[in-house]
């Protein structure tokens, strides 16, 4: 397969991600291959190549006029939406330079596509309008605040609204906008984003007194980088791209006919009514209906951030309660099914700030998932993704992710020995005997609703819950997971840092916890070993931020102190052994798993004390100027590295990895989570015994390491979703010692 054709298989992709983009249907790429292979002249020439050329180009705009009604007013094509806005906007604020309005405001809607805001924020500046830009706030259902038009629309130069919105499906009342603003400024230049609406709403713009309606080709099953601009008779309009001439000197540049003809194929099948793609609106509902049944089936609790009355139907926004949307979205991905998390639009976003403007609540807006469809989907289609969201259901049981509804679950394998949990830099590491028993180190509040689903789920006898110190980034959670798993405590009275009132070490069947006082990064700091009781070995040291992976704790906060820390430092070496692995408060790093080897030979100040080339008084003094020079670099941070890694990794690519496989008794470690790897069958999908395939999640490469589960000289594959969880990993596993560690680049995504 050539790298332009890597893609995914179309058979077993569910695509629900159609507010993002849609594929092109295939009658759709038939006319447009045509046009760039036959009918490819340009319109401008004088030859019947061209005038077939502008035919089709005049046709087009006439069958748009027929979609939108727009039977009056200039069609003009454009590159897609956000080029139709930066036209609405720069028409409107070259014809409003000289107006005479005292403090004018710029209106848009607070759940708008950043295209808008961000466009009028940007042309008010560069043409030096002054003018406030203020978004009109929307009810906790999505819609518009009419009164705040009403109260600024004499005021305004441009009013921007949308007729749906991207991420929530939430349509908007026009006919009610278009009253308020009309009484209130007969002139004001009103702008329709009507991107979302197209094939999902029945459109009359010449009915309306909307000035500016941008509308994009690829929302709907045409090629990217074809759209549609409707101006309103009469209304401003200064060419935003000047050049040759052509659509009547309103915007140069040869026409990109190939996606015109796309569009006219589209327009073509909305028309026609004895066609039938696109499906009735009574059709889409049943198919929501379909996926809402499928999600709760799976998911059992749901919250959905918008109301179906006010939505489109193709457009699903939830919140699964208890999970968070990174789980979901990796969950869905690795079952072949695109969901998209807030707006696939405005990526890297953490949050989303329309259900941020709808008020919704943090754990929503940072939870939201999208799920969307386009009108042309088949009852095939939905029938088939619906197949696909119930079979996931098991997966989540047997991961503790949702609760099961069996009497007796299966997931006492899940949590057995140590997982490190993660929020943020932050670590929280939970240790499971085969006996149930439990002891949770480092709790994290955000992660209190996961730990005790898998506490109830698995029927844990929790035997501790310990803060390694007062920890100074959050207040402690002990109290607090202390109180919401009481029902699953086996102790009674705890000190401070939550330590068993009744004993010195606590004792685990096969292995012992003790408390060692370590301090340096606090006056508090304790580290915790546990010790097997057959070797005596120290098999994990919880020391809080006294170490990070590949670093040391900071001295420089509260109660910080560089010269007890070279003290605990060399109790700690007195102690542990060299492959005891070290287990951090914080791992900014991502590293997930170092033994106390690897920490030494990675950070050279402890080298450096524990091999006795500085005395603690050396020490003392480097440490506190590191300190201080790193406190300017990375902020408050708990700790620093000392050694940033630079190593890259072996890259394979997939044919590379097959053949590796197939020819060395490589192994392929699958670095995702369970739920992630149970919805994959790799070894039919790389061709090998199951035998060969192993589960690592990067939360569970400490236990791994720990376990004896890999062997130094053994060569290993690893995989991710994405080749980026996995390159961490196999950099990691490198600097332990691994000889022959290999990143699948790209991961899953190009297998
Ligand atoms: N407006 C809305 C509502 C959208 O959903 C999008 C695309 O996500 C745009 C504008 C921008 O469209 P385009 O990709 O054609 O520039």
């Amino acid at each position: 397969m050539s790298d332009l054709l890597l893609s995914t298989d179309s058979t077993s992709q569910i695509y629900l991600d159609a507010n993002a983009t849609t594929p092109v249907l295939p009658c759709i790429a038939e006319v447009v291959s045509h046009t760039m292979q036959i009918c490819f002249g340009n319109p401008s020439s004088s030859h019947i190549t061209g005038i077939q050329a502008k035919h089709l180009l005049e046709q087009t705009r006439n069958r748009a006029r027929a979609v939108i009604g727009a039977h009056d007013g200039d069609i003009l094509f454009t590159s897609g939406a956000t080029e139709g806005i930066q036209t609405a906007v720069v028409s409107t604020l070259i014809a409003a330079k000289n107006h005479s309005i005292d403090k004018p405001v710029l209106l848009y809607g607070a759940t708008e596509h950043k295209a808008v805001p961000n466009t009028l924020i940007h042309w008010n500046e560069v043409l030096g309008i002054n003018a406030q830009v203020l978004a009109i706030p929307v009810s906790s259902e999505g819609i518009l605040d009419l009164d705040f038009i009403a109260q600024h629309a004499d005021k305004a130069l441009m009013i921007c609204t949308m007729a749906v919105n991207n991420e929530t499906g939430v349509y908007q009342d026009l006919t009610a906008i278009e009253a308020v603003i009309r009484a209130k400024n007969t002139d004001v230049a009103w702008m329709v984003d009507c991107v979302q609406a197209l094939g999902k709403t029945a459109l009359e713009l010449s009915t309306t007194t909307i000035d500016y309606a941008p509308f994009s080709g690829h929302k709907l099953y045409a090629p990217k980088g074809i759209g549609v601009l409707y101006i309103r008779q009469g209304s401003a309009y200064t060419p935003f791209i000047a050049g040759g001439g052509q659509e009547s000197g309103m915007r140069s540049g040869t026409e990109n006919l190939p996606g015109i003809a796309g569009l006219n194929k589209l327009f073509n099948l909305l028309l026609d009514e004895t066609d039938d793609t696109f499906k009735p609106l009574s059709v889409l509902h049943d198919y929501r209906e379909k996926l809402h049944n499928a999600l709760q089936y799976t998911f059992g609790q749901l919250t959905f951030n918008h109301k179906f009355e006010n939505s489109v139907p193709t457009t699903l926004n939830f919140s699964v309660n208890e999970l968070s949307s990174k789980e979901v979205m990796d969950l869905f991905d690795a079952a072949g099914i695109r969901i998209s998390g807030g707006s696939a639009c405005s990526s890297g976003a953490s949050r989303s700030f329309v259900l941020d403007a709808m008020g919704k609540s943090n754990w929503q807006s940072e939870n939201a998932l999208r799920l969307s469809f386009g009108p042309a989907t088949t009852q095939t289609d939905i029938n088939f993704a619906c197949e696909r969201i119930r079979s996931l259901k098991s997966i989540l049981q047997a991961n503790c992710l949702i609760v099961s509804d069996s009497e007796s679950p299966q997931q006492e394998a899940c949590a057995l020995g140590l997982t490190q949990y993660r929020h943020q830099g932050a670590c929280c590491w939970l240790y499971v005997t085969s006996q149930h028993q439990a002891v949770i180190i480092d709790p994290i509040a955000e992660l209190l609703p996961r730990l005790e689903k898998i506490v109830t789920t698995q029927k844990l006898q929790v035997v501790a819950i310990l803060d390694t110190h007062a920890h100074q980034d959050r207040m402690s959670s002990v109290e607090l997971f202390k109180a919401s798993l009481s029902a699953h405590l086996n102790f009674c009275g705890s000190d401070q840092l939550g330590w068993p009132a009744d004993g010195s070490v606590i004792e685990l069947m096969q292995t012992t916890l003790e408390r060692l006082a370590t301090p340096g990064h606090s006056v508090d700091s304790l580290s915790y070993l546990l010790r097997c009781n057959k070797t005596k070995k120290v098999l994990y040291c919880f020391c809080g931020d006294l170490l990070l992976p590949a670093g040391l704790g900071n001295t420089c906060l509260q109660g910080g102190d560089a010269m007890q820390m070279a003290d605990s430092l060399n109790k700690l070496q007195q102690r542990l052994s060299p492959d005891s692995i070290i287990c951090s408060g914080h791992d900014y790093q991502q590293c997930f798993a170092i033994t106390w080897q690897a920490q030494i030979q990675q950070t050279p100040l402890l080298a450096d004390l524990v091999k006795n080339h500085i005395t603690m008084n050396e020490f003392t003094r480097k440490k506190q100027t590191s300190d201080i020079e790193d406190k300017g670099k990375f902020e408050n941070l708990c700790g620093y590295a000392t050694q940033v890694d630079t190593a890259s990794p072996l890259q394979v690519d997939v044919a590379h990895a097959k053949n590796l496989l197939s020819n060395t008794n490589a192994y392929l470690i699958d670095t995702r989570e369970p739920y992630e790897h149970g919805a994959n069958d790799l070894p039919s999908l790389f061709d090998i015994s199951k035998l060969r395939v192993i589960n690592i999640p990067l939360s569970r490469m400490a236990n791994a390491l720990s376990d004896g589960q890999l062997s130094k000289s053994q060569c290993y594959i690893l995989l991710c979703r994405s080749g980026n969880r996995s390159k961490q990993a196999a950099v990691n596993l490198a600097q332990l010692g691994f000889e022959q560690v290999y990143n699948l680049n790209g991961g899953m995504a190009l297998v």
